[in-house]
């Protein structure tokens, strides 16, 4: 499985806020890590960059080995899904075209599309025959999530990143959308950056915790076990 690294990692915003200043860690290929920080820490401006949607203004991130500023953008969306809190569906289109954006962004004809969004929404538990032609404000929140999910592993992406996943759902759904994050975590073992600012998620999901303060300085980085020891 594909490893991360982030090599100095440092962004500067253009008003002067740093909210990045050299963060250094290795995630390892396969594995869960989670950040952790309080609000405002730096943790999405980490995921943004890994994801390219924004430009660092130092240092590197490196997936499988290869910097991002320096791949293709096309290949990038193909090699990292992303999973952002409420989701970032496009609301006038239905679920299954919804699920498909990646796959018709990489070209892929309309049957193997097809095949693919049927096999996603039976994974995460949204048979299609019922679901693939509804609009997400037909959907229930914790639906409109597991078709995030489904859309960010469409292409089967070698790298999932995922910012604040179930914040915006209720507790209860909350709860079981993390238990079948972890199935699927059995059937999809992609490399994994996950923020939160919820230390049982994080215990929960990661296989690794790293813990931010301001400016993204980590404070420490450990298994559940190590940091529930302390
Ligand atoms: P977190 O995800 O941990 O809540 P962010 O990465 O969103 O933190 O933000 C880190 C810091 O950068 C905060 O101080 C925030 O106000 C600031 N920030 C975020 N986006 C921008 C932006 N586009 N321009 C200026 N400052 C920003
Ligand atoms: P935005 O305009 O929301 O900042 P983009 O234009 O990059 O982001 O992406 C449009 C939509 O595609 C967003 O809802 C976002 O969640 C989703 N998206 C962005 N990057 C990826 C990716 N690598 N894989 C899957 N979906 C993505």
């Amino acid at each position: 499985a594909t490893p991360i690294t982030l090599d100095r990692l440092r962004k500067v915003y253009p008003d002067g806020t740093v909210a990045v200043d050299e963060l250094s860690l290795d995630v390892d290929g396969g594995d869960v890590t989670v950040l952790i920080g309080p609000s405002g820490c730096g943790k999405s401006t980490v995921l943004r960059m890994v994801n390219r949607l924004i430009e660092p203004s130092g240092g590197r991130v490196l997936v499988g080995g290869e910097d991002v500023t320096r791949a293709d953008p096309v290949r990038l969306r193909r090699t990292i899904g992303y999973v952002i809190q409420n989701v970032g569906l496009f609301p006038h289109q239905t679920v299954r075209t919804n699920v498909g954006t990646v796959p018709r962004m990489l070209g892929w004809d309309r049957k193997r599309i097809a095949e693919r969004t049927d096999e996603l929404l039976e994974l995460v538990g949204l048979p299609p025959g019922q679901y693939s032609g509804r609009y997400p404000h037909e959907l229930s929140g914790g639906q409109r999530q597991r078709v995030g999910f489904a859309r960010a592993l469409a292409a089967d992406p070698v790298v999932l990143l995922m910012d604040e996943p179930f914040s915006a759902v209720d507790p209860i759904n909350r709860g079981r959308l993390q238990d079948e994050f972890l199935r699927l975590r059995e059937a999809v073992r992609k490399t994994t950056i996950l923020v939160t600012h919820d230390l049982q998620e994080a215990v929960k999901l990661g296989d690794r915790i790293a813990v931010l303060s301001d400016h993204a300085h980590l404070e420490q980085y450990a298994t559940p076990a190590e940091l529930l020891a302390k």
